[in-house]
Protein backbone atom coordinates (compact mmCIF):
# COMPACT_ATOMS: atom_id res chain seq x y z
CA UNK A 1 0.00 0.00 0.00
CA UNK A 2 1.21 3.30 -1.20
CA UNK A 3 -0.42 6.72 -0.59
CA UNK A 4 0.89 9.78 -2.39
CA UNK A 5 -0.14 13.73 -2.30
CA UNK A 6 0.13 14.49 -6.17
CA UNK A 7 -2.10 17.58 -6.19
CA UNK A 8 -1.89 21.43 -4.24
CA UNK A 9 -0.97 23.30 -7.27
CA UNK A 10 -2.28 27.09 -7.43
CA UNK A 11 -5.92 26.66 -5.66
CA UNK A 12 -6.69 22.78 -6.00
CA UNK A 13 -6.46 21.30 -2.85
CA UNK A 14 -4.23 17.94 -1.80
CA UNK A 15 -5.13 15.53 -3.84
CA UNK A 16 -3.94 11.87 -1.88
CA UNK A 17 -3.23 8.66 -4.59
CA UNK A 18 -3.95 5.62 -2.53
CA UNK A 19 -2.25 2.12 -4.18
CA UNK A 20 -3.58 -0.55 -2.60
CA UNK A 21 -6.25 -3.53 -4.19
CA UNK A 22 -8.44 -0.48 -4.74
CA UNK A 23 -6.86 2.88 -6.37
CA UNK A 24 -8.31 5.18 -5.16
CA UNK A 25 -8.70 9.41 -4.66
CA UNK A 26 -9.04 11.27 -1.99
CA UNK A 27 -9.96 14.67 -3.29
CA UNK A 28 -9.28 16.16 -6.82
CA UNK A 29 -8.06 19.65 -6.81
CA UNK A 30 -9.72 22.47 -8.54
CA UNK A 31 -9.35 20.65 -12.31
CA UNK A 32 -7.64 23.56 -13.23
CA UNK A 33 -4.14 21.58 -13.27
CA UNK A 34 -5.68 18.37 -14.34
CA UNK A 35 -2.48 17.73 -16.42
CA UNK A 36 0.26 18.22 -13.84
CA UNK A 37 -1.88 15.75 -11.43
CA UNK A 38 -1.59 13.06 -14.40
CA UNK A 39 2.01 13.09 -15.42
CA UNK A 40 2.02 13.33 -11.33
CA UNK A 41 0.24 9.96 -11.47
CA UNK A 42 2.74 8.96 -14.32
CA UNK A 43 5.65 9.04 -12.08
CA UNK A 44 3.43 5.83 -10.28
CA UNK A 45 2.54 4.18 -14.02
CA UNK A 46 -0.84 4.86 -13.64
CA UNK A 47 -2.78 7.03 -15.39
CA UNK A 48 -6.28 9.29 -14.56
CA UNK A 49 -8.38 5.88 -15.95
CA UNK A 50 -6.87 3.83 -13.14
CA UNK A 51 -8.95 5.48 -10.70
CA UNK A 52 -11.45 3.09 -9.39
CA UNK A 53 -12.40 5.27 -6.63
CA UNK A 54 -12.97 9.07 -5.78
CA UNK A 55 -13.95 10.22 -2.45
CA UNK A 56 -14.36 14.06 -1.21
CA UNK A 57 -14.38 15.41 1.67
CA UNK A 58 -16.11 17.85 1.05
CA UNK A 59 -18.09 20.06 -1.72
CA UNK A 60 -15.96 23.02 -2.24
CA UNK A 61 -14.42 23.56 -5.79
CA UNK A 62 -11.18 23.35 -4.63
CA UNK A 63 -11.93 19.53 -3.79
CA UNK A 64 -14.32 18.49 -6.38
CA UNK A 65 -13.91 20.76 -9.03
CA UNK A 66 -11.74 17.85 -10.52
CA UNK A 67 -14.40 15.23 -9.88
CA UNK A 68 -15.45 15.51 -13.54
CA UNK A 69 -12.38 14.83 -15.36
CA UNK A 70 -11.88 11.47 -13.28
CA UNK A 71 -15.41 10.61 -13.63
CA UNK A 72 -14.76 10.66 -17.43
CA UNK A 73 -11.73 9.54 -17.93
CA UNK A 74 -12.06 6.52 -15.37
CA UNK A 75 -15.84 6.31 -14.99
CA UNK A 76 -14.84 5.57 -11.80
CA UNK A 77 -17.07 5.40 -8.77
CA UNK A 78 -17.25 8.92 -6.38
CA UNK A 79 -18.73 9.45 -3.30
CA UNK A 80 -19.28 11.63 -0.74
CA UNK A 81 -21.03 12.31 2.38
CA UNK A 82 -24.91 12.25 1.84
CA UNK A 83 -25.66 15.90 2.88
CA UNK A 84 -23.56 17.30 0.08
CA UNK A 85 -23.98 14.73 -2.94
CA UNK A 86 -26.98 16.24 -3.68
CA UNK A 87 -25.42 19.65 -4.73
CA UNK A 88 -22.39 17.99 -6.76
CA UNK A 89 -25.31 16.61 -8.77
CA UNK A 90 -26.62 19.78 -9.72
CA UNK A 91 -23.20 21.73 -9.43
CA UNK A 92 -24.50 24.07 -6.29
CA UNK A 93 -22.70 27.52 -7.31
CA UNK A 94 -22.80 28.49 -4.24
CA UNK A 95 -22.32 25.83 -1.61
CA UNK A 96 -19.40 24.79 -3.49
CA UNK A 97 -18.47 28.31 -3.50
CA UNK A 98 -17.39 28.40 -8.02
CA UNK A 99 -17.64 32.06 -8.90
CA UNK A 100 -16.65 33.61 -5.40
CA UNK A 101 -13.37 31.83 -4.61
CA UNK A 102 -12.39 30.36 -7.57
CA UNK A 103 -12.82 32.83 -10.38
CA UNK A 104 -14.77 30.09 -12.42
CA UNK A 105 -18.65 30.08 -13.04
CA UNK A 106 -19.02 26.84 -14.81
CA UNK A 107 -19.39 23.77 -12.82
CA UNK A 108 -20.34 20.25 -14.51
CA UNK A 109 -22.96 18.51 -12.83
CA UNK A 110 -20.94 15.17 -11.46
CA UNK A 111 -22.60 11.54 -11.13
CA UNK A 112 -22.21 10.82 -7.46
CA UNK A 113 -22.80 6.81 -7.40
CA UNK A 114 -22.25 6.39 -3.38
CA UNK A 115 -23.64 8.25 -0.51
CA UNK A 116 -21.46 8.13 2.62
CA UNK A 117 -22.89 8.46 6.31
CA UNK A 118 -21.08 8.49 9.85
CA UNK A 119 -19.95 4.39 10.44
CA UNK A 120 -19.48 4.05 7.01
CA UNK A 121 -16.23 1.94 5.91
CA UNK A 122 -14.45 1.83 2.74
CA UNK A 123 -12.35 -1.37 2.21
CA UNK A 124 -9.36 -0.58 0.01
CA UNK A 125 -7.12 -3.67 0.51
CA UNK A 126 -4.63 -3.29 2.99
CA UNK A 127 -6.69 0.44 4.33
CA UNK A 128 -9.60 0.23 5.44
CA UNK A 129 -11.24 3.69 5.80
CA UNK A 130 -14.24 4.42 8.35
CA UNK A 131 -16.01 7.69 7.39
CA UNK A 132 -16.58 9.75 10.12
CA UNK A 133 -19.00 12.91 9.79
CA UNK A 134 -16.84 16.00 11.00
CA UNK A 135 -19.35 18.97 10.29
CA UNK A 136 -17.85 22.64 10.74
CA UNK A 137 -16.80 23.52 7.65
CA UNK A 138 -19.43 22.41 5.83
CA UNK A 139 -22.18 20.55 6.97
CA UNK A 140 -21.37 17.36 5.13
CA UNK A 141 -17.55 17.09 6.02
CA UNK A 142 -16.27 14.07 6.49
CA UNK A 143 -12.83 12.73 7.75
CA UNK A 144 -11.37 9.22 7.00
CA UNK A 145 -9.85 7.05 9.69
CA UNK A 146 -7.72 4.07 9.27
CA UNK A 147 -7.45 2.71 12.74
CA UNK A 148 -5.03 -0.35 11.74
CA UNK A 149 -2.18 2.16 10.88
CA UNK A 150 -3.47 5.11 12.53
CA UNK A 151 -3.94 7.34 9.24
CA UNK A 152 -6.16 10.54 9.51
CA UNK A 153 -7.11 12.14 6.09
CA UNK A 154 -9.32 15.37 7.64
CA UNK A 155 -10.15 17.55 4.91
CA UNK A 156 -10.82 20.87 6.06
CA UNK A 157 -11.35 20.19 9.38
CA UNK A 158 -7.96 20.64 10.34
CA UNK A 159 -4.86 21.32 9.28
CA UNK A 160 -1.06 20.82 10.44
CA UNK A 161 -1.16 24.67 11.07
CA UNK A 162 -4.66 25.38 11.90
CA UNK A 163 -8.55 24.28 11.22
CA UNK A 164 -10.82 24.99 8.43
CA UNK A 165 -12.78 28.35 8.50
CA UNK A 166 -16.34 28.45 9.70
CA UNK A 167 -17.33 31.10 7.58
CA UNK A 168 -18.41 30.27 4.21
CA UNK A 169 -21.88 28.61 3.54
CA UNK A 170 -23.08 25.57 5.83
CA UNK A 171 -19.75 26.47 8.22
CA UNK A 172 -20.38 26.10 12.08
CA UNK A 173 -17.79 27.45 14.63
CA UNK A 174 -19.49 24.99 17.18
CA UNK A 175 -20.05 22.20 15.00
CA UNK A 176 -16.33 22.49 14.19
CA UNK A 177 -15.24 22.48 17.89
CA UNK A 178 -16.91 19.04 18.40
CA UNK A 179 -15.62 17.93 15.42
CA UNK A 180 -11.79 18.48 16.26
CA UNK A 181 -12.56 17.17 19.59
CA UNK A 182 -14.04 14.15 18.28
CA UNK A 183 -10.85 14.29 16.21
CA UNK A 184 -8.58 14.61 19.05
CA UNK A 185 -9.62 11.80 20.77
CA UNK A 186 -8.52 8.94 18.10
CA UNK A 187 -4.66 7.31 17.80
CA UNK A 188 -3.29 9.19 15.01
CA UNK A 189 0.30 9.22 14.13
CA UNK A 190 -0.14 10.57 10.59
CA UNK A 191 -2.30 12.99 9.24
CA UNK A 192 -3.24 13.74 5.56
CA UNK A 193 -4.93 17.18 5.53
CA UNK A 194 -6.79 19.05 2.45
CA UNK A 195 -4.28 21.88 1.91
CA UNK A 196 -0.77 22.47 3.30
CA UNK A 197 2.07 19.68 4.52
CA UNK A 198 1.58 15.85 5.97
CA UNK A 199 1.90 15.47 9.84
CA UNK A 200 3.88 12.52 9.46
CA UNK A 201 4.19 11.45 13.00
CA UNK A 202 2.13 11.89 16.30
CA UNK A 203 -0.80 13.49 14.75
CA UNK A 204 -2.80 12.63 17.76
CA UNK A 205 -0.34 15.29 19.80
CA UNK A 206 -0.67 17.85 17.47
CA UNK A 207 -4.48 17.74 16.88
CA UNK A 208 -4.58 18.12 20.43
CA UNK A 209 -1.96 21.52 20.55
CA UNK A 210 -4.06 22.95 17.35
CA UNK A 211 -7.45 22.41 19.36
CA UNK A 212 -6.21 23.94 22.44
CA UNK A 213 -5.08 27.43 20.56
CA UNK A 214 -8.16 27.58 18.53
CA UNK A 215 -10.76 27.09 21.41
CA UNK A 216 -8.12 28.44 23.93
CA UNK A 217 -8.70 24.51 26.21
CA UNK A 218 -6.50 24.71 29.32
ZN1 LIG B 1 -10.10 23.35 0.68
ZN1 LIG C 1 -13.24 23.65 1.98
Amino acid sequence: MQIHQIGGLGFDSNIYLIIDEVIALIDAGTGMNFETVTRNMGKFNLKPNDIELLINTHCHYDHAGGDHDFVKAAGCEMAIHELEAELLRKGDQIIMLVGSLFGRKILEPIEVSRELREGDLIKLGELTLQVLHTPGHTAGSISLFEPNQQLLFSGDTIFSEGIGRVDLPTGNAEAIHNSIMRLAKLKVQKMYPGHGPITEENAHEHILKMAKIAFDLR
